[in-house]
């Protein structure tokens, strides 16, 4: 045999480990919901004023009805409708589960790695899953107008393709310094047909407040939220959409982890460590939620690990407590890990991990010790993502990449204690729409901020 046949051979042999593919007729045909499993029912959304739960109902002025009932569902499984289903095909689902076995080769550990691939995706992330879906259930009750914010532009651009597929008008509200930090991102939502406003903008009274004061205002998540709250209030034909934190969202994307779950069956391989990169939480809790599922059952012996930046340390500084949502207060309070609604986050480029707060199911979950969270600096972030692109061939999102330096530590600290476990995080989107992120990192301009003051009032006790 000639080398080259030799070689071909040898890479035959890894390939059904290497890419573990899943028919299109095995889509998940219902999202889970980690209510169902919990040993105690998350603590309820509380009226600012009354400190009363919430009366559902309310929130079918901000969101579609089958939005709120799947966001208060006890239910373990709901059925996932024939069109959203067809539009998960559309857009190349079921996606891969890929090992990455040129890292662990020049890691030389003898843990295993495997990523779900969920930057495939047309936008570049996880965040259609949960966005088809949602336009899917507005267009079904006949809204006409969705109105969103997006930090880093990637929920923008998911929500702006789904909006175009399911035939409604879109606005997005931008979060001013990713606006002009990422004017591809906002090319892509114009390009589907949405309309895109950098905020704090003039369009709503709070955003014209706020510029009043500063006209070179840099905008946060918080303060994008509560303008497009206040747009859609004040629209009859109007509903809004969030692309993390609620409970629905998470749901929704319980899909990768539903199918990551069967691709491992398929292997005959468990993980023994889940991990993810957390902003909102939504793609953490996809992926590892299915998983969770069986750990709470006792049927898995898993390490849960959601990794976050250190300049907005939510769940590695912040309290667990009830807090707003958003920046405003318009938000009903809700109890979670939070560094307090108003925090400053420092310019990180991972915009898409700036909120201040998490999803309360992942927060009750790292409360009672199911989850573990771990930190890191920009620039050990993009050091590890740079090893990833040089030995997987793929950039990784910045968001993504501060779960891939997690991971390559955890892989190297097998290799010290000769452990081969299998570690599996999700992939959850590319950088190729941030490489300005990468040229400040290239040219040593990255800096390694430490977090902004940390003010959280307690409003319930
Ligand atoms: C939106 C986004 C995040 C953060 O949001 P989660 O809800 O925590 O997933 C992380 N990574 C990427 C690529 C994103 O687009």
């Amino acid at each position: 045999m000639t080398a080259l046949e030799d070689m071909l051979q040898a890479e035959e042999a890894v390939l059904p480990e290497n890419r573990v593919n899943l028919p299109q007729d095995e889509i998940p045909t219902r999202y889970y919901n980690i209510q169902a499993d919990l040993r105690e029912p998350l603590p309820p959304p509380l009226d600012p004023k009354t400190k009363q739960p919430v009366n559902p109902a309310l929130l079918e002025r901000l969101f579609a009805k089958e939005l709120v009932r799947q966001e208060v569902s006890q239910e373990r499984f709901i059925s996932i409708p024939d069109e959203v289903l067809e539009a998960y095909a559309r857009i190349g689902r079921p996606t891969p589960l890929v090992r990455a076995r040129r890292l662990e080769r020049f890691l030389k550990t003898p843990a295993k790695i495997f990523y779900k691939a969920e930057y495939l995706s047309p936008t570049g992330s996880h965040k259609p899953n949960t966005a088809l879906a949602q336009a899917y259930y507005n267009s079904k009750q006949g809204t006409e107008r969705l109105v969103t914010e997006s930090g880093a532009g990637q929920w923008g651009s998911a929500l702006a393709m789904s909006a175009a597929l399911f035939g409604l008008k879109c606005r997005i509200y931008m979060v001013r310094i990713s606006y002009q930090q990422k004017p591809g991102r906002r090319t892509m939502m114009e390009t589907y047909g949405s309309e895109v406003l950098p905020s704090p903008s003039d369009a709503t009274n709070f955003g014209k407040s706020l510029l009043a004061k500063d006209p070179n205002h840099p905008g946060t998540l918080g303060i994008a939220i509560s303008e497009a709250i206040e747009d859609t209030v004040t629209r009859e034909d109007t509903r809004y959409s969030l692309g993390s934190v609620l409970n629905h969202v998470l749901l929704h994307q319980s899909i990768i982890g539903q199918e990551a779950k069967k691709q491992f069956e398929s292997i005959d391989v468990q993980p023994d460590v889940i991990a993810g990169c957390i902003g909102g939480g939504s793609n953490f809790a996809g992926f590892a939620y299915p998983f969770m599922m069986d750990k709470l059952k006792g049927k898995l012996d898993a390490e849960f690990v959601a990794c976050e930046p250190k300049a907005v340390p939510s769940t590695t500084r912040g309290v667990y407590t009830y807090d707003f949502g958003d920046a405003a207060e318009m938000t009903p309070l809700v109890k979670m890990y939070t560094i307090g609604h108003k925090y400053l986050s420092p310019p990180i480029h991972s915009g898409g991990l700036r909120y201040h707060g998490k999803a309360p199911s992942l927060c009750a979950l790292i409360n009672n010790g199911h989850v573990r969270s771990v930190a890191y600096h920009q620039n050990e972030v993009f050091q590890a993502a740079r090893t990833f692109a040089q030995t997987e061939g793929l950039i990784p999102a910045p968001e993504t990449a501060h779960c891939i330096k997690y991971i390559i530590d955890e892989a190297l600290r097998c290799k010290e204690t000769n452990q081969d476990k299998v570690i599996a995080f999700n992939n959850c989107g590319h950088g190729l729409l941030d490489l300005k992120a990468y040229e400040d990192f290239l040219a040593g301009k990255l800096i390694d901020y430490e977090p902004s003051k940390i003010e959280v009032e307690t409003y319930v006790n």
